[in-house]
């Protein structure tokens, strides 16, 4: 972090946007983007107007979790038209590009693409923009925290030791850079097994509320393994946009955050 230059700029606000919201996680495969596609819907079923933007680069997939095909537009060949779905506005650098083939950019073309992502999308008037970063603690994010007035983040992890390590990481850069962790969200935290009714911790237990308490944060929610999240991921659908307990639990955490 130190060997970076202070940007010339202070913070950047997104014009039309109340809030700004990071969604991170120290570890790939945690549940990032599952977090932040579920959060977007919840908080778009609450009343609120809400954008989603797809900043993990190296594997955007809210595309695929948003049920989304690109590409975009920019009809007047400067500003582009995201797409919209289950009440979110949505945009993925997945949507610029094809697909099926690796992105294989250097920083500069990262950063130049995010920064027209969050510059050059036609946002609209958004209460909450909710931005899934990589996982780990790379350029993105920290020329995302550095360059642009976010609100503060949120840091996924699930309960296992690895992954609270790496969040930990997360944590700091975060403490670093000034910007706030709005709270912790602790996914896959148990397992109910279906048929008979008992938990178990297949990940551990408590280490996700132990790491929130250390550093002053609230636990915002902790959603288990669920067959349901999963699958409706793959399909488009986010559970939050369905009915059931799960999506309630999204809904009581997305209240949460904006009450
Ligand atoms: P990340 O963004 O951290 O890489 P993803 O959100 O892509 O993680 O989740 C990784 C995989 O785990 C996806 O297939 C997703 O559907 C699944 N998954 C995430 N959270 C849960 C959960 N609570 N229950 C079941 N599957 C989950």
């Amino acid at each position: 972090i130190g060997r970076h230059p202070t940007p010339q700029q202070g913070p950047q606000r997104v014009a039309g946007v109340q809030r700004i919201l990071a969604v991170a996680s120290g570890k790939g495969g945690v549940g990032k983007s599952t977090v932040s596609t579920n959060l977007a819907v919840a908080l778009a079923r609450e009343g609120r107007k809400v954008g989603l933007l797809d900043a993990d680069i190296y594997g955007p997939s809210i595309p695929r979790m948003m049920g989304v095909e690109g590409p975009v537009s920019a009809p007047d060949g400067k500003t582009i038209q995201p797409l919209h779905a289950h009440g979110v506005t949505v945009m993925s650098i997945g949507l610029m590009v094809d697909p099926d083939k690796a992105v294989v950019w250097r920083g500069p073309m990262l950063m130049g693409a995010l920064q027209q992502m969050l510059g050059q999308v036609a946002w609209g008037e958004l209460d909450v923009l909710i931005v899934d970063l990589p996982p780990g603690t790379g350029d993105v994010q920290l020329t995302l925290c550095q360059r642009t007035a976010l609100t503060g983040a949120i840091v996924v992890s699930t309960p296992q030791d690895v992954a609270l390590l790496d969040a930990r990481k997360a944590i700091d850069m975060f403490a670093t850079l000034k910007t706030p962790v709005l709270g912790m969200i602790e996914n896959m935290s148990l397992f109910i097994c279906p048929e008979c009714g008992h938990e178990a911790h297949i990940f551990g237990h408590g280490g996700v509320r132990a790491e929130a308490e250390k550093i002053g944060a609230p636990l915002l929610g902790a959603l288990p393994i669920d067959l349901e999240t999963r699958l409706s991921g793959d399909e488009g659908v986010p559970v939050a946009a369905k009915e059931g307990p799960i999506s309630e639990a999204w809904r009581r955490i997305a209240r949460g955050l904006v009450s």
